[in-house]
């Protein structure tokens, strides 16, 4: 990946966003898109969309939502320990000793996830916590001491901000989805200059974590011609996972391109045509009337958007550090760029019969 790329990567990932709270996200996109589309517009809602050769007939949305799990400030005790509940999918028992950002009106307050020392467990085992027991210290006295800083519905996130690995791989806490918001940038950057056929949406979404609820209320507004959600995804290549169960997903084996029910059989073809001719790595994974991403919003507006799923490979989704590789970014990026530079808006190749 190039520095300046890479550079934009950290930017994005370290910037706090869990659902709802998008808004700084979502301005680091929009300044940086600004040179490379036409128009830029948002919603109540904060979804913002970029639109890059607006007013064709044949449109495509790209999308990559903003948000990234968290968790949200719910009681705070006369001894100034704070209770949480979570914003979408987090698994309570990975959160003890793990790094705790509390973002509040006048700034973040750095804490951590407490957990009963494993001396004074009985028989030196640890019993997995429901999410009414988590709770984070920030140091405090007491109650007191910090009811003038925490607030009851103040937003946290969890886990480290971007790292770079070995070989290419980094981690860090929200690759879900950062990258989409990242991916769908970089495609913008890429087809600026380039002769292009149709419209391009480029909609960086919010609230995907916690019901997938930004993507739908937007395509619903852009009615495009089809749309294509840029998501992290879920890699078998670590210990213990069944790939009789799960399928056979890598990293750094390139892109992932969703095939089945609900994906239109049409978007997968081109995307691997696309693949093929220009020889980029990827990598099939299925769906099986779902996708659980923004594609599944997008697909149910109106009278129905034919859908496609593009996605990177991740080890470790929905922790605090979640890790995969850079040469599968920037493939997703040409793959995508190359797929919206193929199209012909005369031949409707989305056509089924
Ligand atoms: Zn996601």
């Amino acid at each position: 990946m190039d520095k300046i790329r890479h550079q934009f990567l950290v930017k994005l990932i370290n910037e706090p966003g869990p659902s709802g709270f998008e808004d700084n996200v979502q301005n680091i996109y929009r300044n940086e898109v600004k040179p490379y589309c036409d128009e830029i517009t948002t919603d109540s809602n904060g979804n913002v969309v970029a639109t890059l050769n607006p007013g064709k007939d044949f449109s495509i949305m790209i999308s990559g939502h903003a948000d990234e799990i968290g968790l949200i400030v719910n009681y705070i005790d006369e001894n100034g320990f704070i209770y949480v509940k979570s914003i979408g999918g987090i698994d309570p028992s990975i959160l003890g000793s793990k790094r705790a950002r509390i973002l509040t009106g006048s700034g973040i307050i750095e804490g951590i996830f407490g957990q009963k020392s494993l001396h004074l467990e009985e028989g030196y085992k640890r019993k997995i916590p429901k999410m009414s027991e988590v709770y984070i210290d920030v140091g405090a006295k007491n109650k007191k001491d910090i009811e003038k800083l925490i607030s009851v519905g103040d937003p946290i996130i969890f886990g480290e901000n971007y790292r770079d690995l070995m070989n290419g791989y980094a981690s860090a806490r929200c690759f879900d989805n950062r990258i989409g918001v990242f991916i769908i940038t970089e495609v913008l950057k890429t087809l600026k200059n380039r002769k292009l056929n149709i419209t391009v949406h480029a909609v960086s979404t919010v609230q995907e974590e916690t019901g997938i609820f930004g993507a739908g209320i937007i395509a619903y507004r852009l009615k495009p011609t089809m749309g294509i959600a840029i998501d992290a995804m879920p890699a078998t290549d670590s210990p213990g996972i069944s790939k009789t169960e799960f399928g056979d997903i890598k990293l750094n084996n390139g892109p992932v391109i969703r095939r089945g029910v609900k994906t239109s059989n049409r978007i997968a073809e081109k995307l691997i045509e696309v693949a093929k001719s220009k020889k980029i790595k990827y990598q099939i994974d299925i769906d099986t009337g779902n996708f659980g991403t923004d594609s599944d919003a997008i697909s149910k507006v109106r009278s129905g958007v034919p859908v496609g799923g593009l996605e990177v490979p991740t080890r470790y989704l929905h922790s605090s550090e979640e890790l995969l590789s850079l040469n599968d970014l920037d493939n997703c990026i040409k793959l995508l760029s190359e797929a919206i530079l193929s199209i012909d808006k005369n031949k409707n190749f989305l056509d089924r019969i």
